[in-house]
């Protein structure tokens, strides 16, 4: 028995049906785009539907046997008619595109077949997705694309409309914040891991993790300041925020923590108390909300995504965070 198809076929059963009929009917579609947050299980699905396809002895027909020599290839990451693609650094380019197809252009080295997994597709440059383009216009009639991505909007139309599109389902919030108070995790640190990722381990984790308690405390503290006195907002950055929030991705980190903190006011504004990534802070949040608005926290929160967005373009950390509290305190709007 497959124990990772039957895992993945609790967490996204659609999306598993949908594969397995498929494959059922001979109806496997050239390209997939696998859509989903990450911690949804895009890449393990795209695993074992690949080993769906190349298994020697598939269960019920689709199920991967998990012990055969096609299988075993698959999981250690050296089936010769498997290509897998990640960014190369920032970016996937040109030339990875071009590779797969000087590599898909021989004839396939044990079957007919040939698959091919891009991991954060969205980060294809131009010149690159025009290339995969190319390359899915021609399909020939064995070759199978699973595009990952968590936001396949930023994908060309074109790429788009040649591919199936499939979505990841997050878990449920309420299902793994209750798996992680079980595991000992206390209500507040489980409300907000909950939050960040939909992978138990990765959440256990993350809770048990010293740094990431700090962090919290540190973006609640500056909050704070925001409020009572946005002057010493700076200063705050200065003494807790930039020692501890280092490098790009724990700057990232410390965003998503905002982020949440306004979707949890913005949430009370419209008198909904369940759910909070911040439950044990309910009475001073709604204190804050009282005397701001709907529009006025929508306009932080749509700082704060401004904020990572320079942030992924390599903007300076200290520099973004500066401006954040500037748009954070003031009244004026973001611009
Ligand atoms: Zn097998």
């Amino acid at each position: 028995m497959s124990q990772a198809w039957n895992e993945m076929n609790e967490m996204q059963p659609i999306v598993l049906r949908m594969l397995t009929n498929s494959i059922k009917k001979g109806r496997v579609a050239h390209a997939y785009i696998f859509e989903g947050d990450p911690g949804t299980g895009k890449k393990k699905t795209a695993l074992l539907f690949a080993k769906s396809l190349f298994c020697l002895s598939p269960i019920d027909e689709v199920m991967p046997c998990e012990t055969c020599i096609n299988c075993r290839r698959i999981d250690s990451g050296n089936h010769p008619d498997i290509h897998v693609i990640e960014p190369d650094g920032l970016s996937i380019k040109k030339q990875q595109i071009y590779d797969l197809q000087q590599e898909f252009s021989k004839t396939a080295v044990e079957s007919s077949k040939k698959i091919y997994l891009i991991s954060h597709a969205d980060k294809m440059t131009a010149s690159a997705a025009n290339s995969l383009l190319k390359f899915l216009e021609e399909p020939k009639s064995d070759t199978v694309a699973l595009l990952m991505t968590e936001q396949s909007q930023r994908m060309l139309p074109t790429i788009l409309s040649r591919c199936q599109l499939l979505s990841f389902k997050p878990l449920p919030h309420a299902v793994l914040k209750e798996k992680l108070v079980e595991e000992g995790v206390s209500v507040p640190l489980a409300s907000l891991v909950s939050r960040l990722t939909n992978n138990f381990h990765e959440a256990l984790e993350l809770s048990n993790d010293e740094w990431f308690a700090q962090s919290r405390k540190i973006v609640l503290k500056l909050y704070e300041v925001l409020e009572k006195n946005p002057l010493e907002a700076m200063v705050k950055l200065q003494e807790d925020f930039n020692g501890h929030f280092k490098d790009k991705q724990q700057v990232n980190l410390a965003l998503d923590l905002l982020l949440l903190l306004y979707k949890d006011l913005l949430s009370l504004q419209t008198g909904e108390e369940q759910g909070l990534a911040f439950p044990d802070k309910l009475a001073s949040f709604k204190n804050t909300v009282l005397q701001s608005s709907a529009k006025r926290i929508t306009e932080q929160m749509t700082a704060i995504l401004e904020a990572k967005r320079k942030l992924d373009a390599n903007m300076n950390p200290q520099l973004l965070m500066e401006q954040l509290v500037l748009n954070l305190q003031g009244g004026a709007s973001f611009v």
